[in-house]
């Protein structure tokens, strides 16, 4: 395949497009985000409330508890658990870095595993060589819209007597063994980021648990450890949700299926139009339990990366590298050296993720694989 055999799209294509899906739901998001304004109910409150039952309802959990961001998500989950300084958490050194910073802000100890070459998801066989007693929590992360090994992490967590935090910020609607993902382990944390697949428009984030103690405590802890105003209980941080956030996520979750569709068949197309050049990239692996919401679509260029980004860059194709640096090599929380995890390494070294939004269509993605073939020299 040659650049002279793909014609350019006739508009730039996006990484993530979210002007694109603004604009095809326009009327209706207008017309939510002009009732909440004219509500005068700005923080919490009906919006913020109907959005959490939907969102119960749409993961199959008890409690949809919304806050103000997916990194206070998961904070608020470790604290749910009362981490004390030095408590272990069981987690990947391959995620953004909110996973690691969250448990260090409570003086909590990160425990890395390292991750399975296939999936880029931690090793749940490196799990039980890693707990001790000051082990608390493990913390999967559903990277890159693809559940962990859940059945294995769940098993090992209840012989160990540990709770399962599953990082869900990428993977909303994703399952595992016909599940949905966030009703797993004992409490998800849910980022609504702009470029997650259920974005708002501005930080946004939820925790969900099926246990009524946690979601009391989840609760409380948001609204500074108060459950009735001025008495505060137990310490607590400012972590609502805004009412504008809650209507524009609830006009589009009712989408969000078909979304998750179009990624994956984007997803599809881009690895069948690689599927001859097997040999020069690797293309990504599902597992055959799992359905991902592919939050990236991320591929390994063993040989040829950076010739591939320049050239990409040189055409105007946005593309991303996630994660260059693994958390344990990250200066704030440097307590590792290179060759600690050598497939995380790997991965970072070489992994390249291409454009993918529910917006993605069929002529775009060949034109993006005929140039990641063209920078490979194909
Ligand atoms: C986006 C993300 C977060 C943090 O979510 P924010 O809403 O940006 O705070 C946490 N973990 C992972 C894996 C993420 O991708």
């Amino acid at each position: 395949m040659t650049e002279a055999m793909v014609e350019a799209p006739s508009k730039p294509i996006q990484m993530v497009d979210v002007i694109g899906q603004y604009r095809r739901y326009q009327d209706e998001i207008d017309s939510a985000v002009l009732e909440v304004v004219k509500s005068g109910k700005y923080i919490n409150g009906p919006y913020v409330q109907a959005f959490e039952r939907e969102m119960a309802e749409y993961l199959g959990v008890r409690h949809a508890i919304a806050c103000a961001s997916g990194t206070d998500a998961l904070q608020l989950a470790l604290m749910a658990i009362d981490l004390q300084p030095g408590d272990e958490v069981i987690t990947t050194p391959f995620t953004f870095a909110a996973t690691t910073e969250t448990i260090a802000l409570l003086h909590g100890k990160p425990v890395y595993v390292d991750i399975e070459p296939a999936t880029f998801n931690l090793d749940v066989e490196q799990i039980e060589s890693k707990i001790t007693p000051r082990t608390r929590a493990i913390l999967p992360v559903h990277l890159f819209g693809q559940p962990a090994n859940m059945t294995r992490i769940s098993e090992i967590a209840r012989k160990h007597h540990l709770i399962v935090i599953e990082d869900a910020a990428q993977a909303v609607g994703a399952t595992w063994e016909g599940k949905k993902v966030c009703g797993i382990g004992d409490m998800a944390a849910i980022s609504f980021y702009p470029s997650k697949n259920l974005g708002a428009f501005g930080d946004a984030g939820m925790v969900t648990t099926n246990d009524d103690k946690l979601a009391h405590a989840i609760r409380t802890i948001a609204n500074h450890g108060s459950e009735r105003a001025y008495y505060h209980d137990r310490l607590g941080v400012n972590s609502r949700l805004d009412a504008i956030q809650a209507a524009i996520l609830s006009v589009k979750l009712p989408y969000l299926d078909e979304w998750n569709a179009n990624r994956s068949r984007a997803a599809a197309t881009y690895s069948e139009l690689f599927e001859d050049y097997s040999e020069l990239v690797q293309t990504p692996f599902l597992d055959p339990r799992a359905t991902s919401i592919w939050h990236q679509y991320s591929i390994i260029l063993s040989t040829g990366r950076e010739q591939v980004a320049q050239h990409l860059r040189e055409v105007g194709i946005p593309h991303g590298i996630y994660y260059p640096i693994p958390l344990h090599l990250q200066r704030a929380y440097a307590d590792g050296s290179r060759g600690d995890f050598p497939t995380t390494e790997y991965a970072a070294d070489h992994i390249l993720s291409l454009p993918m939004h529910s917006e993605l269509i069929s002529e775009e993605i060949e034109y993006i694989v005929s140039h990641v073939l063209e920078g490979l020299g194909v």
